[in-house]
């Protein structure tokens, strides 16, 4: 499927994970927080704390 800038596109929530570790949870970079806060201020990231998984705002 082709980009189509015409479609508007919103996310609620987002999840970062890596190859390397595919049953982890992974904290987003200083980059991409700054990121979401510009453009997407309401966004919910789910992140690990310890043992708990929980939705936050960025
Ligand atoms: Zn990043």
């Amino acid at each position: 499927m082709a980009w189509n800038p015409n479609i508007h596109r919103s996310f609620d929530t987002i999840v970062a994970v890596h190859k390397d570790f595919p049953n982890k949870v992974i904290e987003p970079c200083g980059n991409c927080r700054q990121l979401l806060i510009e453009y997407c201020p309401d966004i919910k990231v789910i992140l690990n704390d310890y043992d708990n998984i929980g939705k936050m705002l960025v």
